[in-house]
């Protein structure tokens, strides 16, 4: 009988949950024993409960990749909001001035940019794919010790327990406990801003549009939620974020709208709220024998162009995609050179989305007179470009 080999996967986010579901269905599936560990509970979508705090933008590319799992059909007839526009602009200009930067999918014969979805769903619909497979879920289960034995990895649970990998990988977030346990270093640049996110009622309708305003203390972006609806999440400074979240509705809807530039009206606040301190987060390497990171453990970027979820999730079909070819090769699944052909697809691209947001956040930031005009002729000339424009637009749709 052929090899089977032990994969574990450590991390039920939307990255874990995405690699474990392309290896559980792929075409090498009989090969692999598979195993997801997260040390929450296994989270559950309901239609009863309000619009969750967390969404996440996906790009219409991402939306196949879920739909190549067969995991989209569910989510989009249960709740995603499509946005079909895109408008970003300067606190210094309108959405309808020169320098303001607009997408429409109709110009790229496209039926929407993305879709605007909560988390938790995204997790579920994989979840339901996952259990009709042979991948065992172990949810609240929190890993104690990681010990590198020959060829594999040992997990050794909180409960006591032991589970052998002979390829481990590590999707447990921005502060993987993976990475920082066998050595993998990770450079950090902290943008001394908080995201405050939560959820609003606009006067105007929003169309359908994902609005993005360059503050100097960060960016506010909002997104159409299918009620009508905003989601909003405001990248400002720690102080003022703690200033959101202690004022009560009335001040909180006010200083979101005097954020947004009335663009939509007034604010009304109409969700929970929350803040995320962000920092920008890269690890040194993505790999060892029988180790890859995927997602925020390998990567964690600003918020401001909803891409953090989109390219972990192409580091997860990336990642399936080189072990289902290693297999069919013959090869062992975590051989080191298997899992470079990983990084080498992944890291560049990461680390160039990850710098250009870096860089996106400190331009606008800044209260120089001569670098806001450049930014202003910078805009301007992006609008009129049309090879720089379709290429904008097709990171924005995820099909770049
Ligand atoms: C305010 C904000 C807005 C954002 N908006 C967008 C957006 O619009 N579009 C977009 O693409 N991205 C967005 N992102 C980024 C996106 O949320 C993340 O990139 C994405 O959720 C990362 O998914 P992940 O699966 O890699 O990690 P996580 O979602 O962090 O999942 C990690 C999992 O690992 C588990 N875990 C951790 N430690 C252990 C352990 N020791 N043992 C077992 N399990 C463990 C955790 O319980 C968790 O379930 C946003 C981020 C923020 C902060």
């Amino acid at each position: 009988m052929n090899r089977r080999y032990r994969i574990v996967v450590v991390g039920g986010g939307v990255t874990g949950l995405m690699a474990a579901t392309l290896l559980a269905k792929g075409e090498q599936r009989d090969a692999l024993d598979i195993t997801l560990i997260d040390a929450a509970p296994r989270p559950v979508f309901s239609l009863d409960n309000d619009v969750d705090l967390r969404v996440s933008a996906i790009a219409a590319g991402t939306a196949d990749l879920f739909d190549s799992v067969g995991a989209w059909d569910y989510a989009a007839a249960t709740r995603v909001s499509p946005y079909t526009s895109m408008r970003i602009w300067d606190e210094s200009d309108t959405p309808e001035s020169a320098s303001a930067l607009r997408f429409d999918a109709d110009e790229f014969a496209a039926r929407q940019l993305g879709f605007i979805v909560e988390n938790v769903l995204l997790q579920d619909v994989l979840l339901y794919q996952l259990d009709k497979t042979a991948a065992a879920l172990r949810f609240e289960s929190r890993i104690r010790a990681l010990r590198r034995k020959p060829h594999r990895y040992d997990v050794e649970l909180e409960s006591g327990q032991t589970l052998s990998a002979d390829l481990l990988i590590g999707a447990d977030g921005a502060r993987s406990f993976v990475r920082s346990s066998v050595g993998i270093d990770v450079n950090e640049w902290p943008y001394e801003q908080t995201a405050f996110v939560t959820h609003l009622r606009p006067e105007k309708p929003h169309g359908g549009i994902a609005w993005q305003r360059f503050l100097r203390g960060g960016p506010l972006g909002i997104l159409p939620l299918d009620d009508g609806r905003v989601s909003v999440v405001w990248s400002t400074s720690p102080e003022q974020a703690q200033a959101a979240l202690a004022a009560d509705d009335e001040e909180t809807g006010r200083l979101i709208s005097d954020a947004s530039d009335y663009v939509l009206g007034e604010l009304v606040l109409a969700g929970p709220q929350g803040a995320f301190p962000l920092c920008a987060r890269h690890a040194v390497s993505y790999v060892l024998p029988n180790l890859a990171l995927i997602g925020d453990a390998a990567h964690a970027i600003h918020p401001l162009a909803g891409q953090g979820a989109n390219l972990g999730l192409q580091d997860a079909a990336e990642l399936a995609a080189q072990v289902s070819r290693a297999l069919a090769e013959g090869r062992h699944p975590g051989d080191r050179p298997v899992l470079r052909r990983y990084e080498r697809a992944r890291k560049g691209a990461n680390a160039t989305m990850l710098h250009f947001m870096t860089g996106l956040n400190r331009l606008f930031a800044t209260d120089s007179k001569l670098i806001g005009a450049i930014r202003s002729a910078g805009m301007r000339a992006f609008n009129r470009s049309g090879p720089i424009r379709e290429q904008a637009v097709k990171v924005a749709l995820g099909v770049d």
